[in-house]
């Protein structure tokens, strides 16, 4: 039988990748939803043919519902329309949403009983605890999209019962700044900071690889994802994008996984796993390469990554604040109203905000982020004057 998957986030870089997979692989389309990009969810309607499509904006559903009223296709809007397409029936939910607006659908999947292909890391960021206990409470599964969690994930299998697992090893690109200091880094601008030297993605995303927030992000990430202590989960530069992460064992023995820098590895993967399938993707040609470096994360210039360090070993609510900051302060910075080392300083800031020391339910999650992104719109105020 065909797989049915629900994809969330359709219309962006990992979306629009997602269905060309999918459709590779001879999977359904059953269920798409964006934001507010009617033109493209509208052709993409066309294309697979969902039962049920969700715009989070009202006008942009309205304006959708008009323009497929020939085709056989629910139309709803809104988040409780997106909870509903991510509870709707399918095989796998591939959330592919961008912030932590990805967090309620993805608890609706869990609720319902949906193994879900994740690449949207701030539910785990933001929600942590809380999904995790839901993941294990309705027995579903969590796939890792995140080409570094796939890489780990990749790495894990065939690991033995007991795992003997002494360290998971991330590698970071660097971004487009690896080398820079503060100083020179104070004036940068949005459209240097876009350009990404390894990976087309979109713009939020983007700007976290040239804070290394992403980085951050990553490690809290995978900190939920594979059960193991953030103190035992290193961050390496690797220019090359080549080796995708690694596990180190007990023995010392480091398994890496390696491939070009292409999302539909890591994407496919998440699809079929167990198994695995011909790609689309470039086989990798070590010879033409030849060699690969490996540096030391710069963190006193690139502060966001031991901010999310800190949050996540202090736990609760702190990575929840620092993502919810980041999210504001990401937004100014591509809007011009702050610096891009603003950034970093704002996230920081979010780790002094008085915060609750459990995390224990999503409300609890929600309210924190609203209060810091408040807070962290009046701090980014006093930079602003
Ligand atoms: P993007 O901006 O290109 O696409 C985001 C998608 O989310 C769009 O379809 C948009 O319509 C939808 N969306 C945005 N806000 C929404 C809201 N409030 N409600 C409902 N839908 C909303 O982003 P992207 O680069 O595809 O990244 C998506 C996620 O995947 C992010 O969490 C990112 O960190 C992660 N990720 C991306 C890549 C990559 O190569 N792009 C790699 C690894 C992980
Ligand atoms: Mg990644």
């Amino acid at each position: 039988m065909k797989k049915r998957i629900t994809v969330l986030g359709s219309t962006g870089s990992i979306g629009t990748q997602a269905l060309q997979v999918a459709q590779r692989l001879g999977c359904r389309i059953t269920v798409l939803t964006a934001h507010s990009d009617v033109k493209t969810i509208e052709s993409q309607i066309r294309q697979f043919n969902p039962a049920l499509a969700v715009l989070y904006d009202e006008q942009a559903a309205q304006d959708l519902k008009t323009r497929v009223r020939d085709l056989p296709v629910k139309v709803l809007s809104g988040l409780e329309g997106m909870c509903e397409a991510a509870a709707a029936d399918t095989d796998l939910v591939l959330n592919s949403i961008v912030g932590f607006a990805g967090l309620k659908p993805t608890m609706a999947a869990i609720q319902a009983g949906h193994d879900i292909a994740l690449a949207n890391k701030e539910t785990l960021v933001a929600g942590g605890s809380v999904v995790m206990r839901e993941v294990a409470r309705c027995g579903v599964r969590l796939l890792p999209i995140d080409s570094e969690h796939s890489a780990i994930f990749q790495c894990l299998q065939g690991a033995p019962p007991a795992r003997a697992v002494k360290r998971l090893i991330l590698t970071a690109s660097g971004g487009p700044f690896f080398g820079k200091n503060s100083v020179e880094l104070e004036n940068v601008t949005p459209e240097d900071a876009l350009r990404h030297p390894n990976w087309s993605m979109g713009a939020k995303i983007t700007i976290d690889s040239a804070t290394m927030m992403n980085k951050g992000l990553e490690l809290i990430e995978a900190r939920w994802l594979f059960d193991v202590d953030p103190e035992n989960i290193d961050i390496i530069i690797h220019r090359e994008s080549v080796i995708h992460s690694l596990v180190e064992y007990d023995d010392n023995s480091m398994i890496a996984q390696l491939g070009v820098p292409d999302m539909q590895i890591p994407m496919q993967y998440a699809i079929t796993w167990p198994a695995r399938v011909q790609s689309n993707a470039k086989s990798l040609d070590l010879a033409k390469i030849k060699n690969l470096s490996f540096y030391q994360p710069d963190c006193e210039t690139f502060i966001c990554i031991d901010a999310c360090r800190r949050a996540i070993e202090r736990g609760g609510l702190a990575p929840a604040a620092v993502n919810a900051a980041n999210e504001v302060a990401v937004e100014l910075f591509l809007n011009r109203k702050i610096g891009f080392l603003d950034i970093g300083r704002l996230v920081c800031k979010a780790l002094d905000y008085r915060l609750p020391d459990e995390a224990d339910s999503l409300e609890q999650i929600l309210q924190t982020d609203k209060a810091v992104r408040e807070q962290t719109i009046a701090a980014a105020r006093e930079i602003m004057r």
